[in-house]
């Protein structure tokens, strides 16, 4: 079976994009909700991320808060198990789950999947067992049975430096054959991650805000600067994703409006 890396959106939200960096010009741009399912060689499959959830969001005023700063625009066609289902995909056949971090709009569709296995870095663990509204974090959007579920929690030691056509990078060989590289990148959220395909195609996550606002990266305002989690790494991270770029990854950040589902052709 050929690999092959599909995107799907799971709900959306809309900024000023010259409320957030330093010399763009002002306009509403709607950043899509990205997720990615990678379906290995060998019959393994993993989702990048789960999009935001739809429905009530029984997050009390953390919530409240949140859905005013960054409202969501979800419906019911949104919710990751139904695009999946759509696509003729059985939710239940995804094995593993990578987060790259824990906002809203990665996580709401991690109800989704109780048999899957989690991969999450220390810096996951870190936020869930202290969530402050600063993390951007919304306990109530896990279901009860998350810290029961099957994770596989990379810490410091789990990642090995990896040169990629020049740059390098930490990464985690999710199943030791080089197919799907788990990256720290670090700086938007504590231990946010991304996830490097088939040597081919780069997931950013949040890591950016878009792959064409990589270089406005440096010239984030004093608000957006502030709600990442350290901006300075978030600025060199944001370096090496150009690195990538010109060395001839593809680069696609979770909020990218993409034109194709497949990835990898
Ligand atoms: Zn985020």
């Amino acid at each position: 079976m050929t690999a092959r890396l599909r995107h799907y959106v799971c709900g959306s939200t809309s900024h000023d994009i010259g409320a957030m960096f330093h010399g763009a010009s002002h306009g509403v741009r709607e950043f899509p909700s990205g997720v990615f399912l990678y379906d290995g060689a060998d019959g393994r499959r993993v989702l990048f991320d789960t999009g935001y959830a739809t429905g009530e969001w029984h997050t009390g005023w953390r919530g409240a808060v949140y859905r005013r700063l960054l409202p969501p625009s979800v419906d019911d066609a949104d919710d990751v198990a139904a695009r999946l289902r759509a696509d003729g995909i059985d939710p239940a056949s995804v094995s593993h789950v990578v987060l790259s971090h824990l906002h809203p709009d990665h996580v709401g569709g991690v109800r989704r999947f109780p048999h899957a296995t989690f991969v999450l870095s220390a810096g996951h663990e870190r936020t869930l067992s202290a969530p402050r509204l600063r993390t951007g974090v919304l306990p109530g959007l896990f279901p009860e049975w998350f810290p029961g579920a099957g994770r596989s929690v990379l810490d410091v030691d789990a990642f090995s430096t990896v040169e990629i056509r020049g740059v390098a990078l930490h990464a985690h060989d999710l199943f030791g054959d080089g197919s799907y590289l788990v990256v720290d990148l670090p700086g938007h959220a504590d231990g946010h991650l991304g996830a490097l395909i088939e040597h081919r195609v780069l997931l950013a996550g949040d890591a950016a805000w878009g792959t064409d606002l990589i270089e406005a990266t440096e010239g984030l305002k004093t608000l957006p600067r502030l709600v990442q989690h350290d901006a300075d790494r978030y600025a060199a991270t944001a370096r090496v994703l150009g690195g990538l770029m010109s060395a001839g990854i593809r680069v696609v950040c979770s909020h990218d409006p993409l034109g194709a589902k497949e990835l990898l052709d």
